[in-house]
């Protein structure tokens, strides 16, 4: 039976990829500085752990009878526009800590495959409608925040490890995520479920705000499609970062009136000022399709799944 260590076990992402690698026969460890406040994690064990002290990163690394196969690398400080517009300092260092201490680690500890999450916060702003980037354009790097300019460092930690101590590291550029069980609330969450959240807190013939004039474009990816691509990308001999995410392309405004309609509302939107980011989002997604993923889950589809659930949460909120 293959061994894997998921580092973030007590966040969104790293939620579904346990069960993903539960479902693929793996025996798991997840390891996070809190435990998940949404799921029961099947994780064979888990271990509360600072990732951002190497000694700790070490301990969640040992294990009796040899080493992990695999080490998924997750951990972040994160959250959504709102935190990463005012959070500056604490995600530069706290998530370079992380990375450094954890690649550190798994290189002496002999771990084979290691793969790291990044971003497309990597790139730079784009306009509307402007030909899809590459990989390789994200450098020279102009990325539009600080969450962007860890990714790139941390990014390229993981290739001088990789080709040092000649550790197999997978690299993917994650697009907007989205999904249950993920933060929906407290100013980390992201704007699919602060979407959700506000329609689920809205009556009928009322109106949620929407940060900025919503025709910022994004390619939202469903959780489950995400996983699946982080899954194959570790398996790869895929050694570059890859972009992995939806070509769906669509506006906040179209994000919005999506939720809408998944909830069977009559509700208006006002715009209004807040942290927005970057103009547009279009890269190439050659590299994943070369492990045979594609995503698979439409918005709508995607939605359907995500706002039962949020709207579920807010009424267990209001019921307390
Ligand atoms: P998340 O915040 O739900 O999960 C991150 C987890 O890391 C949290 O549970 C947090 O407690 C943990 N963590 C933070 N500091 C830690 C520390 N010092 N030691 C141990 N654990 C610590 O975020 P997520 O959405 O699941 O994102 C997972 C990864 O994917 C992150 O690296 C993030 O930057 C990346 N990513 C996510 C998205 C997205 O849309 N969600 C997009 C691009 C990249």
């Amino acid at each position: 039976m293959k061994r894997a260590l998921v580092c973030g076990a007590g966040g969104f992402i790293c939620g579904h990829l346990v069960k993903k690698l539960k479902s693929e026969g793996y025996w798991v460890r997840g390891v996070d500085i809190k435990c998940h406040e949404f799921t029961e994690l099947p994780a064979d064990e888990f271990m509360l752990l600072d990732l951002r002290e190497k000694e700790q990163c070490d301990q969640a690394l040992a294990i009796e009878g040899g080493k992990f196969d695999e080490v998924y690398q997750l951990a972040a400080d994160m959250g959504g526009m709102g935190f990463i517009s005012f959070a500056e300092c604490e995600i530069m260092r706290n998530n370079v800590l992380i990375n450094v201490n954890m690649t550190h680690a798994a290189a002496q500890a002999g771990i084979e495959r290691y793969f790291y999450s990044s971003s497309v916060c990597v790139y730079r702003d784009m306009e509307r409608d402007e030909p899809p980037l590459t990989e390789e354009n994200a450098v020279p790097a102009q990325p539009d925040n600080e969450y962007g300019w860890e990714k790139l460092y941390s990014e390229r930690v993981g290739l001088a490890y990789a080709r040092q101590f000649g550790m197999k590291v997978r690299i993917a550029r994650f697009q907007n995520c989205y999904g249950p069980e993920g933060t929906w609330i407290g100013g980390r969450e992201k704007a699919p479920a602060a979407i959700c959240r506000k329609v689920a807190e809205t009556d009928a013939g009322g109106k949620i705000d929407v940060w900025g004039d919503g025709s910022a474009i994004r390619a939202f990816t469903y959780v489950d499609d995400l996983v699946d691509g982080i899954y194959r990308l570790t398996q790869s001999d895929i050694e570059h970062p890859a972009n992995i995410g939806s070509e769906e392309h669509v506006t906040v405004t179209q994000l919005a009136e999506t939720v809408i309609k998944v909830s069977g509302k009559d509700l208006g939107i006002e715009y209004i000022d807040g942290p927005v980011g970057v103009h547009s989002r279009n890269f190439t997604k050659d590299r994943i399709h070369q492990t045979g993923w594609k995503a698979s889950i439409s918005l709508d589809e995607g939605i359907r799944r995500t706002y039962p659930w949020v709207d579920e949460q807010v009424r267990n909120a209001a019921s307390c």
